[in-house]
């Protein structure tokens, strides 16, 4: 719960990012009056809050002192450059009366018509009495970022207005012909619709599952230059990666955060000291000695000091360079919502089975609905194909002959509890049964081993992980961690995942390219492979570039080129300074540790949850202990992140699948009653939500 003081000390700001959850309750907010009655206001949320006034000193927590709060967006559809989205009419009811509560909740609301706090107007207000019109007021974001307004290049052609961030349907999908469908919903298909909808192209990206169900949410979770493609001599990607990892620290510093790494040598290992020290020289300078800090060499002593439990005989030395962990799934989920932002439509779980051809061309792709078995035919000027390691399957679908662009190697990582390994910082080794450079990566209680970098022929669909990867991975550690003592026991869980690396017949599956490729098909299909994570921003900018030059050659119109994706933060972005945030998490009673897992996940963003917690205090409820998730995540899950099933939330969103003991399991059905509320499940639909949760986990389980 939380106070209004009246409306000098009430913060309510809305970010359209928010959707319709606009409750964000910032801290304390000057509010100041606009001079003049909006032509148009819409209503875009409606809230009680708890009234501090009304409930006295006394109960100051009590419940029942409810006072409405109605956010109105400004629909002045004139174009207006003082207008920015983040500015918008906020009316707050008289605590007491009620006045004008029917005429704004009817939907549209005429400015005359608005209600405003009693303290305002500095005289009592009775209930249905008439109010002024000069109430409605201006709020402005507490984080200094201005959004421009963007408006659609024909007004009218392109429901920009829908920023809603419920998953697209197929029938507003069909509705109108894009500019852009962009196939695929990792990292690539997601930073590609952002890009394409910045530039104020009508965009649609469809997901076959989930957002970052591929690859992207099976990765090191590390947004890095790539020390070891050094020894490969792929310097212009290095620098590259570096330079995307300071901007995306900028844009989404929650989700992005520097790591330190402690990389020891051993008697033995394939990369000697002086070699080690050659290559920190030059990652500093490919990252223009703008990393975190730049690198240290260390002796003997000064490596053990940092990491006690490394394997002391044999040691050399080492050093300590700097690099980028980050969340990889949710990274994918906010480039997503930041692409709807900007008006791009995004459907999750809607496959394409083919695609439309007129006269040779690719023109758009046969959907299907694989949450309500429809299916239907879209249409698109340019299609991109951001399928990863499914790419050359969609290629087919464009030409049953293409030659296949991909060979791909899977990857595996293996959970443990940190406590094992007892690690301060990142770990960077040799693998002494290969000399493969691997990695040991804190994750809070836990650490995470990886990876192999093998050859498969398994369809990325049905990737399973061998018992011999993780003896692999765990006999490596063993012998860098000599008290570790891990077994397969010890496995908490695992995950697989399939790198879309070019084909080269002429490397090993470790020394492969991590360079991209984009390639026009035979239809005029364009598509995407290789790259990495880390660089997938530059990719897509490389990507809608092309498309741009597509469009312009069929229709000849010249389109604005722009897009600030490297300036425009990431939803929860805002800024890295949290602190206010964290304040009014704890006033609102929301546990230390929730609270800082709040932050450190959704960054600003975590304000919403507060909110919903404040509003709905059984939403504090943990979700599972002892991870720190409450059940207010579940809602934001659904309302903001495009949670659609059960495996959604507790793999991609929460991590619980791979965090928790019991892989979320035990609270598959209080998930799937949560998730009810909000997609009106019925009591069969619960049920047969929170089994096929439990199914997936015997299947997938370890
Ligand atoms: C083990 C491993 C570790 C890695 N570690 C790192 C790292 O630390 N740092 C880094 O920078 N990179 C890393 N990478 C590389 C990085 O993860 C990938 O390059 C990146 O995630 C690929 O993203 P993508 O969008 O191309 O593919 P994906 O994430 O696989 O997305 C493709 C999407 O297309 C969807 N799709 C497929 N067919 C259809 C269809 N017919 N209709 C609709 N949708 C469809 C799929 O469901 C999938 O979600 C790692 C990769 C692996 C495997």
């Amino acid at each position: 719960m939380f106070g209004i003081h009246g409306l000098e000390s009430f913060a309510t700001v809305y970010n359209p990012e928010w959707g319709d959850q606009a409750g964000q309750l910032t801290g304390t907010q000057q509010v100041r009056a606009r001079g003049r009655a909006p032509a148009r206001l819409t209503l875009r949320l409606e809230k009680c809050f708890h009234n501090e006034q009304a409930a006295g000193r006394d109960q100051l927590e009590d419940p029942r002192h409810l006072g409405p709060v109605k956010i109105i967006e400004y629909q002045n559809r004139i174009k207006n450059s003082e207008l920015r989205p983040l500015a918008l009419e906020v009316q707050l009811h008289p605590l007491h009366g009620q006045t004008g509560r029917g005429a704004a909740a009817a939907g549209d609301v005429e400015g005359e018509r608005i209600a405003v706090c009693r303290d305002h107007l500095g005289a009592q207000l009775g209930r249905g009495q008439a109010v002024p019109p000069f109430s409605a007021r201006q709020i402005e974001h507490p984080i200094t970022h201005t959004y421009p307004m963007s408006m659609p290049e024909k007004p009218g052609a392109w429901p920009h207005a829908r920023r809603s961030l419920e998953r697209a349907t197929l029938e507003q999908l069909a509705a109108h012909r894009a500019d852009l469908l962009v196939i695929g919903g990792g990292i690539n298909g997601a930073g590609i619709a952002r890009d394409a909808a910045m530039r104020g192209l009508r965009t649609i990206l469809v997901e076959q599952n989930d957002l970052a169900s591929g690859t992207s949410s099976r990765s090191s979770r590390l947004i890095h230059g790539g020390l070891r493609y050094l020894e490969q001599g792929e310097f212009g990607l290095v620098l590259e990666a570096n330079r995307e990892r300071r901007i995306l620290r900028r844009i989404a510093p929650h989700l992005v955060w520097p790591l330190p790494f402690v990389f020891p040598v051993h008697e033995g290992d394939r990369i000697s000291r002086w070699r080690l020290a050659a290559g920190m020289i030059l990652y500093d300078l490919l990252a223009l000695f703008r990393n975190v800090r730049p690198h240290r060499l260390l002796g003997k002593r000064g490596i053990l000091e940092a990491e006690p439990m490394l394997r002391d005989r044999g040691l050399l030395g080492g050093a300590r360079y700097y690099d980028a962990q980050c969340d990889d799934a949710r990274l994918v989920i906010a480039t997503a919502r930041s692409a709807i932002h900007h008006g791009a439509h995004v459907a999750t779980y809607m496959a394409v089975r083919g695609l439309e051809r007129t006269a040779g061309r690719v023109v758009g792709a046969e959907l299907e609905d694989r949450l309500t078995g429809e299916r239907g035919v879209i249409r698109a000027s340019v299609v991109v194909n951001a399928t990863g390691p499914w790419a050359d399957r969609v290629r087919r679908l464009e030409d049953a002959g293409a030659a296949p662009l991909l060979q791909p190697t899977k990857g595996i990582h293996v959970i443990v509890e940190r406590s094992r390994l007892d690690h301060r910082e990142a770990i960077a080794f040799t693998s002494p049964i290969d000399g493969r450079v691997m990695f040991v990566l804190p994750w809070g209680d836990l650490s995470y081993i990886g990876t192999t970098d093998t050859d498969t022929a398994e369809p990325p669909d049905e990737l399973s992980v061998s018992a011999d990867d993780i003896v692999y991975l765990l006999r490596s550690t063993n012998a860098r961690f000599p008290s570790a003592r891990l077994s397969v026991e010890d496995v908490r869980a695992t995950w697989a995942g399939l790198r879309p690396l070019l084909a080269d017949q002429s490397h090993t599956a470790s020394n492969r390219t991590r360079e991209h490729a984009l390639v026009t098909g035979s239809g005029g299909m364009l598509t995407l492979v290789g790259g990495k994570l880390t660089t997938y921003r530059a990719m897509a900018a490389e990507v809608v570039d092309l498309a741009m030059r597509e469009l312009r050659h069929r229709d000849g119109r010249q389109r604005h080129t722009d897009a600030r994706t490297d300036e425009d933060p990431l939803p929860g972005g805002e800024t890295a300074d949290l602190s206010q945030f964290r304040d009014r998490g704890l006033e609102l009673g929301v546990p230390p540790a929730s609270v800082d897992h709040l932050l450190r996940h959704y960054g600003t963003e975590a304000a919403g949850i507060f909110n919903l917690a404040g509003a709905d205090r059984r939403l504090l409820r943990p979700v599972l202990e002892p991870h720190p998730a409450i059940e207010a995540e579940v809602i934001h899950a659904v309302r903001r992140e495009l949670a659609q099933t059960v495996e959604d939330v507790l793999v991609r969103r929460f991590h619980l699948y791979y965090e928790h003991p019991d892989h979320g399991a035990s609270v598959a059905h209080r998930v799937a009653e949560l998730m009810a509320e909000e997609l009106g499940w019925n009591a069969g639909r619960i049920q047969e939500e929170a089994e096929r949760y439990l199914q997936f986990v015997i299947r997938e389980g370890w």
